[in-house]
């Protein structure tokens, strides 16, 4: 059989995506590979599809329960044998799972690598002469990846223990040194790198400046969104408590989430996300790498990530199946220092420390960036692209005013108390507040005192961020946050240099239209059909409990409405419906569509 066949056969699909078909064929020839492609590009189909040639079966390697989960439960909705064994099982379940594995039974087994590693197992797949070993998320295996999981270093063995197999790895972010580790570490160097564009054009990217009053600034953005799922990442618990009762006051289905969460209330929330539709999550990033929902519509980060490979991580988790989503980040200055302490803190060796703040330093060039987005996301990738048309800067953008005064006051400020404190006491002299600390300390007596009396503590904080982005100041970790004075902002103060500063304001997100693949005006017109479409695959997802997309994604949903089949053979030409979906729910979904 050949792939095009499969392909439309068991997935519907009608073709492939960038990067597939390539993959596809060197796995075909049974060669080795690290592929990198974006979230939601469709790495598993890559290795699915070839899986369904090979004479023998195929074990793909998997960090996550919920992760082997939702793709077994996807593949066997398409009439794929496919199988996972892991932790959460109970035991005669398991036992099922290796009889009919032994029997092949099963084409595909997702499996987590300590289970993989145990004798027992090894030992019948010795046996079965496995055809492939697939490690997805294969930036796990890495100590530069941003995900690194013990369990992921017995991979090494795999190409000792089954040299007649081939191994081929999957992962969305690994930058240059993390490939080359995965690839020394899962094929001593030998398998073939596939790297695939970064870019998302269907996200679009804005950043705002944190203001005192985060929580306007997040219902600004989310006022029209209410219907839409979508993720809010915050840093801490706590946070994301505060964020789902706010929004919950508000009127949004939202719910916190993080590790401290029991367990029950976890899943229950996961479920939620995952088979309704308008559900926002308010979460730290212990939620996500599980989470693989189609259609989540935006992305908010409310603090700032780690780094902007984790940045690009969370945002990918957006708009999966190709419609316009959108993310904003909205960070401060306090969000900067707090990340450089955990830098600091960490236990890791200073190589990997002065790594990290340079990944983090990336990020805060991208929050500051005055031109395309996508653009400076991209470079960090090493990849290009024209300006966007559909970023905060594109849109608007920023313009560069002339700010050398009042970078001097800032400098001189900061001069004149010895480079020994943090932003907000700098703001205070600045503003002449008569704290306490600054009375204490003299430092209502100095010329800088109340020079910056006209600009709001708001103004000064995002004009000295972006003094710290743009290398004038630094924040040093050791003395506790205190900002300190650069050569470029030695010359600014000597009055040898000028200062431009980015203008910021508030942009106003409620105004963007939107052009999805299917014009929003259509789905005005069939609003009505659209929830009835929605509401039966509801009704199935429930019913079979698997995630609504599951049974059909958004994109299908929206070329029943497009088109509008009558029949079987109208239906089954819908780009998503393959066979065993057009058995399955061909029928109940026509009906849906003649009763309206
Ligand atoms: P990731 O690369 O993040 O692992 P997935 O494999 O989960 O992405 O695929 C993301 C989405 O893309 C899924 O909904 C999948 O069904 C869809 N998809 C994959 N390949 C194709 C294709 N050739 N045509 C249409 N949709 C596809
Ligand atoms: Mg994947
Ligand atoms: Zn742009």
């Amino acid at each position: 059989m050949d792939k095009f066949k499969i392909l439309s056969d068991v997935w519907g699909y009608n073709s492939f995506r960038p990067g597939q078909q390539e993959i596809i064929d060197h796995l075909i020839k049974k060669e080795k590979l690290l592929a990198i492609m974006p979230t939601g590009a469709g790495k598993s189909l890559c290795y699915q599809l070839p899986a369904l040639l090979f004479k023998n079966q195929t074990i793909v390697i998997s960090p996550l329960k919920a992760l082997m989960d939702d793709q077994v439960f996807a593949l066997k909705d398409l009439g794929v044998k496919a199988e996972r064994v892991h932790s959460g099982m109970i035991e005669s379940e398991k036992n099922k799972v290796w009889k009919d594995f032994k029997n092949k039974k099963i084409k595909i087994l997702y499996i987590s690598p300590e289970s993989l590693f145990r004798d027992s197992v090894l030992k019948i797949l010795k046996m079965l002469r496995i055809s492939m070993f697939v490690v997805d998320e294969a930036h796990c295996i890495s100590k530069w990846g941003s995900d690194f999981r013990k369990e992921y270093e017995l991979l090494r063995e795999l190409q000792e223990i089954f040299p007649e197999s081939n191994i081929s790895a999957f992962t969305a972010t690994a930058d240059e040194e993390t490939r080359k580790d995965i690839i020394n570490k899962l094929t001593n160097g030998k398998g073939k790198i596939f790297l695939y564009g970064f870019n998302r054009p269907n996200l679009s990217l804005a950043v705002q400046q944190k203001t005192s009053d985060w929580k306007s600034q997040l219902l600004e953005f989310l006022i029209h969104r209410k219907e839409q799922p979508g993720i809010i990442y915050c840093l801490s618990k706590k946070l994301t408590e505060q964020c789902a009762e706010f929004l919950r006051s508000k009127g949004f289905n939202a719910f916190p989430f993080h590790a401290g969460l029991e367990n029950e209330r976890k899943i229950k929330t996961q479920d939620k996300f995952m088979t309704e539709d308008n559900v926002v999550v308010c979460a730290t990033i212990a939620f996500g790498m599980g989470i693989d929902k189609a259609n989540v519509r935006y992305i908010v980060h409310i603090s700032l990530p780690s780094s902007m490979e984790a940045f690009y991580q969370e945002i990918g988790r957006a708009g999966r199946d190709g419609l316009e989503s959108d993310t904003l980040l909205i960070f401060g200055l306090q969000d900067l220092f707090q990340r450089k302490r955990f830098i600091d803190i960490s236990d890791a060796d200073e190589t990997f420390k002065i790594k990290e703040h340079k990944r983090l330093d990336s990020l805060i060039a991208y929050c500051d960036s005055a031109i395309c987005r996508r653009q400076t996301l991209l470079s960090y990738f090493k990849e290009k692209c024209d300006p966007c048309g559909k970023c905060d800067n594109c849109l608007n953008p920023p313009q560069m005013i002339e700010g050398t005064e009042y970078a001097q006051m800032v400098l001189s400020a900061i001069y004149r108390t010895g480079q020994y404190f943090g932003s907000a006491y700098i703001i205070d002299v600045l503003r002449g507040v008569e704290s306490q600390k600054v009375i204490a300390r003299g430092h209502n007596q100095i010329k800088t005192f109340g020079v910056g009396q006209t600009a709001s503590a708001n103004f000064w904080k995002t004009f000295i961020r972006q003094m710290v982005s743009a290398n004038y100041l630094i924040i040093n970790i050791q003395r506790y946050g205190a900002l300190q004075i650069t050569s470029n902002g030695e010359r600014v103060l000597r009055g040898e240099d000028e200062y431009f500063y980015r203008r910021f304001e508030f942009i106003n997100f409620t105004k963007k239209k939107k052009d999805n693949v299917i014009d929003a005006g259509i789905i005005e017109d069939e609003k009505e059909l659209l929830s009835a479409l929605k509401s039966k695959r509801m009704e199935l997802a429930r019913k079979k409990r698997v995630p609504a997309y599951i049974i059909f994604p958004d994109r299908t949903l929206y070329q029943m409405l497009l088109h509008k089949p009558k029949t079987l053979e109208e239906m089954a030409k819908l780009n998503g419906i393959g066979p065993q979906k057009l058995d399955k729910y061909g029928e109940i979904f026509l009906s849906v569509i003649k009763n309206l």
